[in-house]
């Protein structure tokens, strides 16, 4: 039966065309209705025949058994497509998204509820501290369908590669990598069909980002205010955020201007673009303090991208995934903002000194939400990594039309990189 591969392990035939598992029960059902055609199943003798035939090995009915499962850092399971999923901190629960995992939890975890309102802040909220994990599963309904988390192998190759390089090394090496892919790609391309140039083609810098890759079929000009500075009639948390941003900015500007720090005198990353052409100048990070104005409104737009594109009722779903860090950072940066707006606006002292408070407890999450979003574009996969959406994001030229020019990055890019110093 050239349909289905059997796997051993998990007692299970999975057809190979759906990319799915097929239950003894079903399996008359699923070659008629997916498979009328092909010539080994056309009738019904002929499907009885595939079916006894593939009885003959180990096959659970998961309607009466019980099914098995790989563990979490087991391979991904072939045929099976491969999703991005939330794991339930308390159990191996897995969902695909935010609010499945939410009433999951109200469900089957009853004392993590949180109360409405403002008194939401007693409790901690559990769920957002729910891993990002690659998931499968065997059966898309019924008994057994439920996703499990599993371990991509290029995820265990990077993790082993990260912990014997350091993190220029590692940035490096995955620049390349992707570079390299590009180059096959381009060169397999190149074999095939003549492709006539025209003015708006991917340039070397595209395919070194892959962001039209990143972006694909997503409008442009929907996609690009996801990552604007906020309005701040219209998104008040949003604005508490930003505020949070600069003031973060000024106080590592007066550090800087006091010269605590002086290793802060100029950092070169152009090594991380060694291949020679890619573009012409070498990208530098100057650290004036000149500078530093250029780099709030980046961080700015890097945070309001992260909270707005990982909104449960965000239409647009985009590629990258918040870590567990950057999720409770996130959270809890919305906490403290809703609470700062939440603060009467009186100028008796015991007010000013709550709103510092809270403003110092805003800023800190800020600091630590940044942190988490910069060390994952060092570690995690780079579509996965938020400051890679941002920055595709942020290449959108302003009437949406295609990206901006490298030359145009460079500035802006370095402002990230330096942030992270
Ligand atoms: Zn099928
Ligand atoms: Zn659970």
């Amino acid at each position: 039966m050239d349909l289905f591969v059997h796997n051993e392990i998990y007692c299970l035939w999975i057809c190979t065309s759906c990319h799915y598992a097929v239950t003894p029960q079903h399996l008359d059902r699923h070659l008629r209705t997916h498979h009328r055609w092909h010539p080994s199943v056309k009738t019904a003798e002929l499907r009885q025949a595939a079916l006894t035939e593939m009885l003959k090995k180990a096959w659970i009915e998961p309607r009466k058994e019980v099914c098995r499962f790989p563990s979490p850092d087991s391979l991904p399971i072939p045929h099976l497509p491969v999703y991005s999923g939330l794991r339930c901190p308390l159990c191996s629960y897995v969902s695909r998204s935010p609010q499945t995992l939410r009433s999951h939890m109200s469900g089957i975890h009853p004392e993590t509820r949180r109360p409405r309102g403002g008194d939401c802040y007693r409790k901690p909220n559990i769920a957002a501290a729910a891993e990002s994990v690659s998931c499968q599963r065997f059966y898309i309904a019924g008994a057994g369908s439920q996703f499990f988390a599993i371990t991509p192998a290029s995820q265990i190759e990077r993790v082993q590669k990260a912990a014997q390089m350091s993190k220029a090394e590692f940035i490096q090496s995955q620049i390349n990598q992707v570079y390299e892919q590009d180059q096959q790609a381009q060169a397999i391309e190149q074999q095939s069909i003549p492709i006539e140039k025209h003015s708006s083609e991917v340039s070397p810098w595209m395919e070194l980002t892959r962001w039209p890759e990143y972006l694909r079929g997503k409008n442009l000009a929907a996609v690009a205010p996801l990552g604007s500075i906020p309005d701040s009639e219209k998104e008040p948390l949003l604005t508490v955020f930003v505020q949070s941003v600069e003031r973060l900015i000024h106080r590592a500007y007066q550090t800087i201007a006091s010269h605590r720090i002086n290793e802060f005198d100029q950092i070169q990353i152009n090594t991380f673009f060694r291949r020679p052409g890619v573009w012409n100048r070498p990208i530098q990070i100057y650290l004036r303090p000149s500078t530093y104005r250029q780099y709030r409104q980046v961080w700015q737009r890097l945070i309001c991208f992260a909270y707005r594109s990982s909104r449960p009722d965000q239409p647009i779903i985009l590629r990258h995934q918040l870590t567990t860090a950057q999720l409770a950072a996130l959270d809890q940066m919305e906490e403290y903002g809703t609470r700062l707006l939440d603060q009467p606006a009186d100028s008796r002292s015991e007010t000013r000194y709550l709103i510092k408070t809270i403003e110092d407890q805003l800023d800190e999450a800020c600091l630590a939400l940044s942190i988490a979003l910069l060390d994952h574009s060092l570690k995690g996969d780079l579509f996965e990594s938020t400051v890679i959406g941002f920055l595709a994001i942020f290449g959108i030229n302003t009437d949406c039309s295609n990206f901006r020019d490298p030359n145009y990055y460079t500035t802006y890019l370095s402002a990230l990189f330096s942030l992270h110093g």
